[in-house]
């Protein structure tokens, strides 16, 4: 099985993080867009109640994002990043590149 090299981890590693910070400015504006919500009209309340939950779904989805980066992360650490959780297979590097916080090859791939 080939290692990876340093430089492999480290171009992986400074991506993960670039995504994590854009994650988490993405949920603060959507923080922010949601207080901004409050105390208005009845009338617009219907619409912005849609829009909320467009918003808090988005932001589920960033966190679900955000927590597979902070476990890829833990797998830089321990040495464990880029093989399959699931069947230790070296995972492609263009499956990596689209995916950086994937745990799983293409073919364990839910
Ligand atoms: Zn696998």
């Amino acid at each position: 099985m080939t290692e990876f090299s340093a430089e492999e981890l480290s171009k992986h590693k400074a991506r993960l993080v670039a995504r994590l910070g854009e994650l988490d400015s993405r949920l603060h504006g959507i923080e922010d867009e949601l207080m901004s919500h409050q105390s208005r009209d009845w009338e617009e309340l219907a619409t912005e109640r849609e829009q909320d939950e467009v918003l808090t779904s988005m932001g589920d989805g960033g966190r679900d994002e955000m927590r597979a980066i902070y476990a890829a992360l833990q797998r830089l650490d321990t040495g464990d990043y880029g093989y399959c959780t699931k069947c230790g297979t070296r995972i492609a590097e263009d499956r990596l590149s689209v995916l950086p916080a994937t745990p799983f090859c293409r073919s364990c791939a839910p």
